[in-house]
């Protein structure tokens, strides 16, 4: 053992360790540390890398725009190139879908992270309706601030009341919980597949069901794909696969390669009561940042033009093949966006430190502790996939 694996060892027998690996450098799915130390990174930064660490095309698209400018102006005041790009490029991957009102998803507002793309919908679904009722579901994470909070697990929020007001839970795929979005609903806020409470897609027919109810209560849907778009499911936008076209459509993570960024996407028809008076909509100084929205640009085009997309369920299902074990209970997956699950914590949080003294890094969920995160960068190859399975499944006793 050398004297990380001693470290990492020592640091395990705490339940709650932070990985203190020193990462020197990044590339592709893999991590390396000063001492040489290679790690590959089955997470991807939490569902971040998914053209991989420091994508070449990522990488000169930030050079590029260096070379140009960096800050100009709060956002939306000058015309930028990258913005106005990166919102063209967007809109495209949305082209063929039109909300249940005939709309198309045209209009983005860019933000520095997915928490902030949350806050700017909340805010514009209660301008838009004139309500301000919000619905989530039970065990959803949709960030960090004080009204993103609001809406997620009740464990986060007990320190920090009061929080927001008028928000209402409703259980996943439970189809009588629906009754509880009503003609005060401003929105139900979504995500098509569950993230931090361990990869929970939706139930199909439970989603066309919840459209039906927002559409006749008149509360918008919004689908959360912080987590689940940019190709991490095997389709671009997880919501794809579902044939339910939300009203906002939410991204950051994976969007920007690496870089912060986030966004809401609207019909212009809901986004123009922003327009109409910012003031009375969302500032934000960094949002759509150019030297992000270039890097954003590249990720997109990368994952588009790279055949990305068509391989993730084949991986997908080669990690579900490999993966099998006594103690495995469950693979749950929608494309690359995994959860192995074990009996509980103490089964699981053994196996994920010894695979990390073995080059893999895993991780667990927020909101599910006995399933291991699996969401590696989408260009990992067969063999990897290979490796690192074995190194798993080796280090399950
Ligand atoms: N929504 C979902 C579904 C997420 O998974 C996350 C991050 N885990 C967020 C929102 C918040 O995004 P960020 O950390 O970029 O603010």
């Amino acid at each position: 053992m050398n004297h990380r694996q001693i470290f990492l060892q020592n640091m395990a027998q705490t339940s709650d360790f932070p990985l203190a690996l020193e990462i020197e450098k990044a590339e592709g799915i893999y991590l390396y540390e000063k001492n040489g130390e290679k790690y590959m990174d089955l997470i991807a930064g939490i569902g971040v890398s998914n053209v991989g660490h420091r994508h070449l095309n990522v990488v000169n698209a930030i050079k590029d725009q260096l070379d140009k400018y960096m800050h100009l102006m709060v956002y939306g005041e000058y015309i930028q190139q990258s913005q106005v790009m990166l919102a063209q490029a967007l809109t495209k991957t949305l082209t063929d879908f039109q909300t249940s009102s005939g709309l198309k998803l045209d209009n983005v507002y860019f933000t520095n992270s997915g928490t902030e793309a949350v806050e700017g919908a909340m805010k514009l679904t209660k301008r838009f309706t004139g309500r301000t009722e919000i619905v989530s579901c039970y065990n959803s994470y949709h960030g960090s601030t004080q009204g993103a909070l609001s809406l997620g697990d009740e464990h986060f929020k007990r320190n920090f009341r009061p929080l927001l007001p008028s928000i209402t839970k409703i259980h996943r795929n439970q189809l009588i919980d629906l009754e509880k979005i009503t003609n005060k609903t401003a929105a139900v806020f979504f995500e098509p597949v569950g993230g931090e409470s361990g990869v929970r897609p939706a139930n199909p027919i439970y989603l066309k069901q919840l459209r039906k109810r927002c559409d006749e209560v008149g509360a918008l849907l919004v689908f959360d794909e912080v987590q689940s778009g940019f190709g991490r499911t095997g389709t671009f936008w997880a919501f794809e696969q579902y044939e339910v076209v939300p009203d906002i459509l939410l991204c950051a993570k994976g969007m920007g390669g690496g870089m912060p960024i986030g966004a809401f996407i609207a019909p212009q028809a809901i986004m123009s009561v922003f327009k109409d008076n910012p003031i009375l909509g969302h500032i934000t100084t960094f949002g759509g940042h150019p030297v992000s929205c270039a890097a954003s640009l590249a990720t997109l085009s990368t994952i588009l033009e790279g055949n990305l997309i068509n391989e993730v369920k084949r991986k997908a299902e080669l990690f579900k093949k490999l993966l099998v074990h006594p103690k495995i209970k469950e693979v749950r997956n929608q494309g690359l966006m995994m959860a192995v699950e074990f009996d509980n914590f103490e089964v699981l949080k053994p196996i994920i430190d010894r695979a990390i003294t073995k080059g893999v890094i895993t991780d667990w969920f927020l909101y599910c502790d006995n399933s291991m995160r699996i969401a590696p960068p989408l260009i990992i190859t067969e063999e990897e996939i290979r490796q690192a399975c074995a190194i798993i499944l080796d280090n399950i006793d």
